[in-house]
């Protein structure tokens, strides 16, 4: 102890960075725990799986809390129109989420109306998914935008039928007591291996109508919505932070 006291009152101020010695700035504790990596298709160790491509057990209706009705087949699961967005039964605040999707391959509509899903962290904020491939929207509701408030860097869409993945680092927002936000919620989103937010600041729940705005919360599901088309998503998985 006394060693210490040494150093942080006499050597640290008076020494130049160079002369320190190097054990001063080396940090031991804590240690990382091991986590073992995937392997392109395997989530890591500590990763929560939410749909291996077998059953919807993770999931339930987003109206109402009853059992999924999006159908699941070749290791897919596929929005049923017109059946509702589904959500996780588990509730989430920090995350690293990795989910694959995949637009359909015969392509019908135009805009939003072409392959039309979403991805919604606590159940509010929506990353969206669409066929951007050849089908000019407006820009902050193409793929990858967080809808209404941040357009994607550049647009990595590959074609309609084509799988593509999301990898999404999502905070939370915190709020005070009283409602008020203390920090908004920040994304960062990889879409098929092409950084496209970063950091990305949001400012409320991503709605159609109107300005975003905060309404305090806790934690929530992922949702995944139901507009009307056809979307396939596979190998989700999430990480907590
Ligand atoms: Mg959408």
């Amino acid at each position: 102890m006394k060693r210490i006291v040494y150093l942080l009152l006499f050597v640290v101020p008076v020494a130049t960075a160079q002369e320190w010695p190097p054990e001063l700035t080396e940090v031991w504790d804590p240690e990382p725990r091991m986590v073992t990596p995937g392997d392109g298709t395997a989530p890591p160790s500590d990763a929560i799986v939410l749909f291996d491509g077998t059953s919807l057990d993770a999931w339930e209706s987003a109206r109402d809390g009853s059992a999924a009705k999006w159908i699941v087949a070749d290791g897919a699961m596929t929005v049923a129109p017109r059946t509702g967005d589904l959500r996780t039964k588990e509730r989430f605040g920090d995350i690293q989420l990795h989910i694959e999707f995949r637009t359909p391959a015969e392509v019908s509509g135009e805009g939003q109306g072409r392959g039309n899903s979403g991805v919604f962290l606590q159940g509010r904020y929506e990353v969206q998914v669409l066929d951007s491939y050849g089908n000019r929207t407006y820009s902050n509701g193409q793929v990858a935008s967080i809808y209404k408030q941040h357009l994607p860097m550049v647009n990595a869409a590959r074609p309609p039928g084509a799988w593509q993945t999301y990898d999404i680092f999502y905070r939370a927002p915190v709020f005070a007591p009283d409602g008020e936000v203390v920090r908004k919620a920040t994304v960062t989103v990889v879409h098929n291996g092409v950084l496209v937010q970063l950091d990305a600041e949001i400012q409320g729940g991503t709605t159609y109508t109107g300005l975003p705005k905060y309404e305090p919360h806790g934690d929530g599901p992922i949702e995944l919505q139901d507009h009307g088309n056809p979307v396939s998503y596979r190998n989700v998985w999430v990480r907590r932070l």
